[in-house]
Protein backbone atom coordinates (compact mmCIF):
# COMPACT_ATOMS: atom_id res chain seq x y z
CA UNK A 1 0.00 0.00 0.00
CA UNK A 2 1.30 3.56 -0.81
CA UNK A 3 0.24 6.86 -0.48
CA UNK A 4 0.56 9.77 -3.49
CA UNK A 5 -0.69 13.57 -3.36
CA UNK A 6 -3.55 12.51 -0.72
CA UNK A 7 -4.46 9.23 -2.54
CA UNK A 8 -4.06 5.89 -1.29
CA UNK A 9 -3.23 2.78 -3.38
CA UNK A 10 -3.13 -1.15 -2.78
CA UNK A 11 -1.25 -2.79 -5.36
CA UNK A 12 -1.44 -6.65 -6.12
CA UNK A 13 1.03 -9.05 -7.65
CA UNK A 14 -0.44 -11.74 -9.89
CA UNK A 15 0.84 -14.45 -12.23
CA UNK A 16 -1.13 -14.80 -15.88
CA UNK A 17 -0.37 -17.21 -18.32
CA UNK A 18 -0.16 -15.47 -21.54
CA UNK A 19 0.03 -16.86 -25.06
CA UNK A 20 2.86 -15.48 -26.81
CA UNK A 21 2.14 -15.51 -30.50
CA UNK A 22 5.71 -17.23 -32.80
CA UNK A 23 5.63 -15.17 -35.53
CA UNK A 24 2.90 -11.54 -36.14
CA UNK A 25 -0.29 -12.41 -37.01
CA UNK A 26 0.03 -10.78 -40.66
CA UNK A 27 -4.17 -10.70 -40.73
CA UNK A 28 -4.29 -7.96 -37.40
CA UNK A 29 -1.66 -6.15 -39.03
CA UNK A 30 -1.78 -4.57 -42.11
CA UNK A 31 0.55 -1.91 -40.92
CA UNK A 32 4.43 -2.60 -41.59
CA UNK A 33 7.16 -0.63 -40.06
CA UNK A 34 6.24 2.73 -38.27
CA UNK A 35 8.76 5.19 -36.92
CA UNK A 36 7.25 6.88 -34.03
CA UNK A 37 8.74 10.55 -33.06
CA UNK A 38 8.13 11.06 -29.56
CA UNK A 39 6.98 15.15 -28.33
CA UNK A 40 6.11 17.70 -26.53
CA UNK A 41 3.29 19.50 -28.00
CA UNK A 42 1.92 16.02 -29.44
CA UNK A 43 2.24 12.71 -27.79
CA UNK A 44 4.02 11.43 -30.84
CA UNK A 45 4.40 11.61 -35.40
CA UNK A 46 4.05 8.70 -36.91
CA UNK A 47 6.51 7.88 -40.29
CA UNK A 48 2.78 7.49 -41.87
CA UNK A 49 2.19 11.18 -41.11
CA UNK A 50 -0.39 10.41 -38.38
CA UNK A 51 0.05 12.69 -35.71
CA UNK A 52 -1.01 11.46 -31.84
CA UNK A 53 -2.43 13.87 -29.97
CA UNK A 54 -1.90 14.32 -26.13
CA UNK A 55 -4.87 13.25 -23.57
CA UNK A 56 -7.64 14.85 -23.45
CA UNK A 57 -7.47 17.93 -20.69
CA UNK A 58 -3.73 17.33 -20.49
CA UNK A 59 -2.88 21.17 -21.90
CA UNK A 60 -5.58 22.77 -19.18
CA UNK A 61 -4.01 20.35 -16.59
CA UNK A 62 -0.48 21.19 -17.58
CA UNK A 63 -1.39 25.37 -17.32
CA UNK A 64 -3.03 24.41 -14.22
CA UNK A 65 0.24 22.70 -12.92
CA UNK A 66 2.11 25.99 -13.95
CA UNK A 67 -0.33 28.40 -12.16
CA UNK A 68 0.20 26.53 -9.52
CA UNK A 69 3.83 25.93 -9.40
CA UNK A 70 3.94 29.92 -9.19
CA UNK A 71 1.06 29.96 -6.20
CA UNK A 72 3.45 27.93 -4.37
CA UNK A 73 7.03 29.52 -4.67
CA UNK A 74 5.06 33.03 -3.94
CA UNK A 75 3.90 31.70 -0.78
CA UNK A 76 5.84 32.39 2.79
CA UNK A 77 7.66 29.96 3.82
CA UNK A 78 6.66 27.58 6.48
CA UNK A 79 3.20 28.98 6.33
CA UNK A 80 0.21 27.12 6.51
CA UNK A 81 -0.55 28.36 3.29
CA UNK A 82 2.31 27.10 1.67
CA UNK A 83 1.58 24.08 3.03
CA UNK A 84 -1.66 23.70 1.33
CA UNK A 85 -0.57 24.54 -2.01
CA UNK A 86 2.30 22.24 -1.58
CA UNK A 87 -0.71 19.50 -1.70
CA UNK A 88 -2.58 21.27 -4.27
CA UNK A 89 0.37 21.24 -6.25
CA UNK A 90 1.49 17.70 -5.45
CA UNK A 91 -1.97 16.49 -6.68
CA UNK A 92 -2.01 18.31 -10.00
CA UNK A 93 1.32 16.65 -10.88
CA UNK A 94 0.26 13.16 -10.24
CA UNK A 95 -2.85 14.15 -12.49
CA UNK A 96 -1.18 15.70 -14.98
CA UNK A 97 1.26 12.47 -14.72
CA UNK A 98 -1.60 10.07 -14.66
CA UNK A 99 -3.29 12.02 -17.75
CA UNK A 100 0.25 11.39 -20.14
CA UNK A 101 1.12 7.33 -19.00
CA UNK A 102 -2.30 6.63 -19.97
CA UNK A 103 -2.00 7.98 -23.34
CA UNK A 104 1.68 6.66 -23.59
CA UNK A 105 -0.30 3.38 -23.10
CA UNK A 106 -2.97 3.67 -25.82
CA UNK A 107 -0.34 4.66 -28.15
CA UNK A 108 2.23 1.80 -27.19
CA UNK A 109 -0.82 -0.94 -27.27
CA UNK A 110 -2.19 0.78 -30.52
CA UNK A 111 1.45 0.63 -32.42
CA UNK A 112 2.69 -3.19 -31.40
CA UNK A 113 -0.90 -4.52 -32.16
CA UNK A 114 -1.05 -3.35 -35.52
CA UNK A 115 2.30 -3.04 -36.71
CA UNK A 116 5.05 -5.84 -37.68
CA UNK A 117 8.06 -3.47 -36.13
CA UNK A 118 8.03 -0.34 -34.31
CA UNK A 119 11.17 1.78 -34.65
CA UNK A 120 11.66 4.41 -31.81
CA UNK A 121 14.82 6.22 -30.68
CA UNK A 122 17.12 5.50 -27.84
CA UNK A 123 17.06 7.87 -25.21
CA UNK A 124 18.93 11.04 -24.96
CA UNK A 125 20.69 10.43 -21.61
CA UNK A 126 23.19 13.13 -22.47
CA UNK A 127 20.50 15.63 -23.78
CA UNK A 128 18.73 14.86 -20.62
CA UNK A 129 21.71 15.75 -18.34
CA UNK A 130 22.68 18.53 -19.81
CA UNK A 131 19.29 20.10 -21.03
CA UNK A 132 17.09 21.27 -17.85
CA UNK A 133 14.07 22.86 -19.79
CA UNK A 134 11.07 20.75 -18.29
CA UNK A 135 9.71 19.98 -22.07
CA UNK A 136 12.53 18.22 -23.09
CA UNK A 137 12.81 16.50 -19.49
CA UNK A 138 9.37 15.19 -19.55
CA UNK A 139 9.43 13.86 -23.53
CA UNK A 140 12.55 11.94 -22.17
CA UNK A 141 11.00 10.73 -19.32
CA UNK A 142 7.95 9.71 -21.99
CA UNK A 143 10.78 8.19 -24.29
CA UNK A 144 12.26 5.99 -21.72
CA UNK A 145 8.50 4.87 -20.64
CA UNK A 146 7.12 3.95 -24.60
CA UNK A 147 10.15 1.88 -24.81
CA UNK A 148 9.79 -0.04 -21.90
CA UNK A 149 5.97 -0.76 -22.77
CA UNK A 150 6.52 -1.92 -26.51
CA UNK A 151 9.47 -4.30 -24.99
CA UNK A 152 6.39 -6.38 -23.74
CA UNK A 153 3.75 -5.38 -25.78
CA UNK A 154 5.74 -6.66 -28.89
CA UNK A 155 6.14 -9.27 -27.27
CA UNK A 156 3.09 -9.97 -26.13
CA UNK A 157 1.30 -9.06 -29.93
CA UNK A 158 4.33 -10.73 -32.12
CA UNK A 159 5.70 -7.69 -33.30
CA UNK A 160 9.96 -6.50 -33.62
CA UNK A 161 10.86 -3.64 -31.46
CA UNK A 162 14.23 -1.80 -33.22
CA UNK A 163 15.52 0.82 -30.97
CA UNK A 164 17.86 3.64 -33.38
CA UNK A 165 21.17 3.99 -32.49
CA UNK A 166 21.58 7.24 -29.73
CA UNK A 167 23.52 9.30 -32.62
CA UNK A 168 21.37 8.34 -35.78
CA UNK A 169 20.74 11.75 -36.64
CA UNK A 170 17.05 10.98 -37.69
CA UNK A 171 15.99 15.03 -37.38
CA UNK A 172 18.83 16.30 -38.78
CA UNK A 173 18.58 13.84 -41.95
CA UNK A 174 16.26 14.11 -45.08
CA UNK A 175 13.65 11.70 -45.86
CA UNK A 176 13.97 12.23 -49.07
CA UNK A 177 17.03 12.58 -50.28
CA UNK A 178 19.42 11.87 -47.08
CA UNK A 179 20.81 14.83 -47.31
CA UNK A 180 21.98 16.53 -43.98
CA UNK A 181 21.34 19.88 -42.20
CA UNK A 182 23.44 19.76 -38.97
CA UNK A 183 22.66 23.29 -38.00
CA UNK A 184 18.97 22.96 -37.03
CA UNK A 185 18.09 23.65 -34.34
CA UNK A 186 15.14 22.57 -31.76
CA UNK A 187 13.26 25.79 -32.59
CA UNK A 188 13.15 24.66 -36.14
CA UNK A 189 9.80 23.25 -36.47
CA UNK A 190 10.15 22.17 -40.39
CA UNK A 191 12.80 20.61 -42.36
CA UNK A 192 13.93 21.90 -45.71
CA UNK A 193 15.71 19.81 -47.68
CA UNK A 194 18.36 22.12 -49.59
CA UNK A 195 19.30 19.51 -51.70
CA UNK A 196 15.93 18.03 -53.24
CA UNK A 197 13.81 20.80 -51.85
CA UNK A 198 11.33 18.70 -49.89
CA UNK A 199 9.82 20.77 -47.13
CA UNK A 200 8.39 18.68 -44.39
CA UNK A 201 6.90 18.79 -40.11
CA UNK A 202 10.19 18.31 -38.43
CA UNK A 203 8.69 15.65 -36.19
CA UNK A 204 7.10 13.66 -39.13
CA UNK A 205 10.89 13.56 -40.92
CA UNK A 206 12.22 12.23 -38.42
CA UNK A 207 9.57 9.24 -37.83
CA UNK A 208 10.28 8.55 -41.69
CA UNK A 209 13.96 8.23 -41.15
CA UNK A 210 13.37 6.25 -38.32
CA UNK A 211 10.84 4.02 -40.72
CA UNK A 212 13.63 3.89 -43.09
CA UNK A 213 15.68 1.91 -40.57
CA UNK A 214 14.28 -1.16 -40.69
CA UNK A 215 12.33 -0.42 -44.37
CA UNK A 216 15.62 -1.48 -46.31
CA UNK A 217 16.21 -4.21 -44.12
CA UNK A 218 13.22 -5.89 -43.01
CA UNK A 219 13.86 -9.42 -44.44
CA UNK A 220 16.49 -9.55 -42.38
CA UNK A 221 15.09 -8.68 -39.06
CA UNK A 222 11.31 -10.05 -39.72
CA UNK A 223 12.60 -12.72 -38.06
CA UNK A 224 14.66 -11.40 -35.23
CA UNK A 225 13.00 -11.23 -31.86
CA UNK A 226 14.01 -11.10 -27.88
CA UNK A 227 17.13 -10.02 -26.68
CA UNK A 228 19.12 -9.92 -29.85
CA UNK A 229 17.55 -7.10 -31.63
CA UNK A 230 18.59 -4.07 -29.56
CA UNK A 231 22.12 -5.39 -30.84
CA UNK A 232 21.40 -6.29 -34.36
CA UNK A 233 19.46 -3.25 -35.06
CA UNK A 234 22.59 -0.94 -33.62
CA UNK A 235 24.70 -2.88 -35.56
CA UNK A 236 22.76 -2.00 -38.69
CA UNK A 237 22.33 1.49 -37.55
CA UNK A 238 25.99 2.07 -36.65
CA UNK A 239 27.57 0.85 -40.51
CA UNK A 240 25.11 3.08 -41.88
CA UNK A 241 26.97 6.45 -39.57
CA UNK A 242 28.87 8.18 -41.48
CA UNK A 243 32.15 8.38 -40.36
CA UNK A 244 33.08 10.99 -37.76
CA UNK A 245 29.00 11.72 -36.96
CA UNK A 246 29.57 9.78 -33.70
CA UNK A 247 32.45 12.19 -32.98
CA UNK A 248 30.59 15.01 -33.99
CA UNK A 249 27.69 13.92 -31.60
CA UNK A 250 29.11 13.55 -28.36
CA UNK A 251 31.34 16.40 -28.69
CA UNK A 252 29.56 19.26 -30.25
CA UNK A 253 28.17 20.84 -27.45
CA UNK A 254 26.59 23.74 -29.46
CA UNK A 255 24.13 21.08 -31.25
CA UNK A 256 24.77 17.71 -29.90
CA UNK A 257 22.10 15.33 -31.01
CA UNK A 258 20.57 15.16 -27.87
CA UNK A 259 19.05 18.71 -27.86
CA UNK A 260 18.24 18.69 -31.44
CA UNK A 261 16.27 15.34 -32.07
ZN1 LIG B 1 16.38 16.02 -49.64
Amino acid sequence: MSRTAGRWFVSFTVEVDRDVPERPSRRQRAGGPVGVDLGVKHLAVLSTGQTVPNPKHYQRAERRLRRASRAHARSKPGSAGRRQRAAQLATIHVRVANQRHNGLHKLTTRLARSHDTVVVEDLHVAGMVRNRRLARAVADAGMAEVRRQLAYKTRWYGSTLVVADRWYPSSKTCSGCGWRNPSLTLSERTFTCQSCGLVLDRDHNAAINLHHLVAASTPETENARGADQKTRASGQVAGKREPGTATAGQTGGASPRGEAA
